[in-house]
């Protein structure tokens, strides 16, 4: 399985790291050639107004529309806001999901907190049913799952936190940065399904 991280900015590094454990090879993508030949994509954290605007420098943004028309993409954080359809703001977007965007939506106090998610939907067997330990860094909320979107998974209260539609996936928390490869794994079987 061959799948890219792309590394303009943010923690791309530590989805290698975790890829690469599970046996994936793991291609940065700086470039549109750089995504020729890979099963999937994943777009990390960092700060989705930059990683918007180097997309476009790069002339990125229609070869990943056109990638995500046909294999899986995975964004964690601003990655997730990256892939979705609306921000209430004006910066550069995919809008590959049917999901709207609040951008830091915990405010200052709670910038950033961790907590344990069910995440039994995944269907990931056995260990699937232990709560995920999940990371939030100045984290955007999932604020409307509409046409093909589904909720993946909730906080306590309510609010959305992750989201699939087909082979896309969005994520406001960041799996790269504990040790539970959980996600990472269903990641990769979205991206052996679609690379089918
Ligand atoms: N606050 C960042 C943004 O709006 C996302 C933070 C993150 O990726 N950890 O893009």
């Amino acid at each position: 399985m061959r799948i890219g991280v792309l590394a303009l900015q943010g923690a791309f590094y530590e989805h290698q790291v975790i890829l690469e454990r599970l046996g994936a090879e793991v291609v940065q993508v700086r470039l549109p050639e750089h995504l020729s030949g890979l099963d999937g994509l994943i777009i990390p954290g960092g700060e989705s107004t930059t990683i918007g605007k180097l997309a476009v420098q790069y002339g990125l943004m229609e070869p990943l529309r056109a990638f995500g028309g046909e294999h899986a993409i995975w964004g964690t954080c601003a990655g997730a806001i990256f892939l979705s359809g609306d921000i209430h703001r004006d910066q550069p977007l995919l809008e590959l999901m049917d999901i709207t965007v609040q951008r830091n939506a915990f405010g200052r106090q709670v910038d950033s907190f961790e907590i344990d998610l069910d995440i039994s939907v995944l269907g990931l067997g056995q260990d699937g049913e232990a709560p995920f330990h999940a990371v939030f860094i100045r984290a955007p909320l999932i604020d409307s799952v509409h046409g093909k979107a589904r909720v993946l998974a909730t906080l306590p209260d309510g609010q959305i936190v992750a989201a699939q539609q087909d082979h896309l996936l969005a994520t406001s928390f960041h799996p790269e940065l504990t040790d539970d490869p959980r996600f990472h794994q269903y990641f990769l079987k979205l991206a052996g399904r679609s690379a089918d």
